[in-house]
C-alpha cells in the first residue's frame, strides 16, 4: 500500500508556498490589448474571478474553486486589489489574479470541477485520459490541494503501473496506458516521486528500461512546455536495472521452452510437438531483439507466429504459455530488488481493512448517490 494519501495531506508552509508562486495582479498590470486573450472555453460572462495563466485570461467562478481547494479559498480570502483599468467591464466583484501554471494545465483542471455541457453522469467507456491530462490533474492537484484529482488520476494510473502480475497479464501487453507513448513512463514516475505513490514505480521504472537511451538521459517536452526527465536516482536504477532484466527475461523465455516436458498434459500428438518444441530454440538464433529484452513481462502473443503452421497443439501452446508466465511471475516477484526500490507487499494481495462502524460506511455509500 503507498501512503501518497498520507503525503498530500498539506503543511501550512506548502500552502504559503502555493501562495507565494501565485502572484497577485495589481492595477493596472493587466492589458488586454498586450497579447491577452480570453480562453474560448472558460470565459463566463457572469464569472466571479479572472485568472490569468500565461497568456491566457479565464473567468471563472470564485466560489466553485474555493469549494474544491483550500488554497484557492485561502487565496480569495484575502483582501482584493481594484479591478484593473483594462477590465473595465468587469466591475468591482470581479477579482483578477495570476497564477504561474500553463493555460493548458490550468484548462484540464477547470474542466474537472466546473460544470460542463459535456458532463456525464456515468462516463464514457472509451474516453482514456491522454498523459498531459493526467499530469495536470496531479501537479496542479497536488499544488492546489484538491485532492479528488489527485486521487482518481492516481488511480488511473495505479491500474495499469498495478503490481498485481495477473492483471498485467489480462491487459494483453499494452505497456502503457492508451493514449500514452512509452516515454510517458518517465512522466509516471515524476508523478509518483511528487506525490508518494510507491506501487506504480516498480513497473513505470520497468518500461523506462526499454527506451532509447535518448530519453533516458534527455527525457521528453511536454505540450505544456515544460521537460520531464528521470531524476539521477531512478536514471541510475534503470541503467543497473537494465542489464539484469535483459538477463532474466531471456532466461525466462529459455526456461519455459527447454527442458522440453517428457509428457505434455492432454496432448494428442506427444511426438510431433515434442519435434516442434524441440525446433523453437532456433528462433533465437534470428530474435535477438524479440529474446534478449529489457522487458522482462512480454505478452504471449508476440511469439504467436513460431506457432503458426500447426507443428505444436494448442494445449501445448497454452501449457508453454503457463510456464512462461510461471517464471516471468518470479521476476515479477523480485522486480523491486532488482530496482532497488524498497516497496513493501509488492505483489501480495491488498490487506483489506475491517471497520466496525457499518452505519459510517452506510452514509458515505448514500452520498455518493446524490
Ligand atoms: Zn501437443
Amino acid at each position: 500500500m503507498d501512503d501518497s494519501k498520507k503525503k498530500r495531506s498539506r503543511a501550512p508552509q506548502d500552502v504559503g508556498q502555493a501562495l507565494s508562486q501565485t502572484k497577485r495582479t495589481r492595477h493596472g498590470d493587466v492589458d488586454e490589448t498586450a497579447g491577452l486573450r480570453r480562453d474560448a472555453e472558460f470565459w463566463l460572462e457572469d464569472g466571479t474571478i479572472v485568472i490569468l495563466a500565461g497568456d491566457v485570461s479565464f473567468r471563472v467562478y470564485k466560489g466553485v474553486l474555493a469549494t474544491h481547494s483550500p488554497v484557492f479559498a485561502d487565496m480569495f480570502s484575502l483582501p482584493q486589489p481594484e479591478t484593473p483599468t483594462t477590465f473595465p467591464s468587469l466591475g468591482q466583484q470581479c477579482p483578477v489574479v495570476r497564477f504561474n501554471d500553463s493555460p493548458k494545465d490550468l484548462r484540464y483542471i477547470l474542466r474537472a470541477i466546473l460544470p460542463s455541457q459535456s458532463g456525464t453522469l456515468v462516463p464514457k467507456k472509451q474516453q482514456c485520459p491522454s498523459f498531459d491530462a493526467i499530469s495536470a490533474h496531479i501537479r496542479l492537484g497536488h499544488k492546489y490541494d484538491i485532492g479528488h484529482l489527485v486521487d482518481h488520476a492516481l488511480d488511473y494510473l495505479k491500474d495499469h503501473f498495478t503490481d498485481d502480475f495477473d492483471k498485467w497479464v489480462d491487459r494483453g501487453g499494452d505497456w502503457v496506458p492508451r493514449r500514452f507513448k512509452l516515454h510517458h513512463a518517465i512522466g509516471v514516475v515524476n508523478l509518483a516521486r511528487l506525490t508518494g505513490c510507491d506501487t506504480i514505480l516498480p513497473i513505470a521504472l520497468a518500461v523506462c528500461c526499454t527506451l532509447d537511451p535518448k530519453y533516458l538521459l534527455y527525457g521528453f517536452e511536454c505540450r505544456n512546455g515544460s521537460r520531464e526527465q528521470l531524476g539521477q536516482d531512478d536514471l541510475l536504477r534503470c541503467l543497473r536495472a537494465k542489464e539484469t532484466l535483459m538477463h532474466d527475461s531471456t532466461s525466462a523465455l529459455h526456461k519455459a521452452l527447454i527442458p522440453i516436458p517428457s509428457h505434455m498434459p492432454a496432448c494428442d500428438t506427444p511426438t510431433r510437438c515434442r519435434n516442434g518444441i524441440q525446433e523453437l530454440p532456433d528462433f533465437f538464433a534470428y530474435e535477438g531483439p524479440l529474446i534478449a529484452t529489457a522487458h522482462p513481462f512480454r505478452n504471449w502473443k508476440v511469439y504467436d507466429y513460431w506457432f503458426e503452421g500447426g507443428s505444436i497443439c494448442e494445449r501445448c501452446e497454452d501449457h508453454l504459455k503457463e510456464r512462461l508466465h510461471g517464471e516471468q511471475r518470479l521476476i515479477w516477484t523480485k522486480l523491486p530488488t532488482i530496482l532497488d526500490l524498497p516497496i513493501d507487499r509488492w505483489g501480495l494481495p491488498a490487506v483489506v481493512e475491517h471497520s466496525d462502524s457499518g452505519s459510517d460506511a452506510e452514509s458515505d455509500s448514500d452520498s455518493d448517490m446524490d
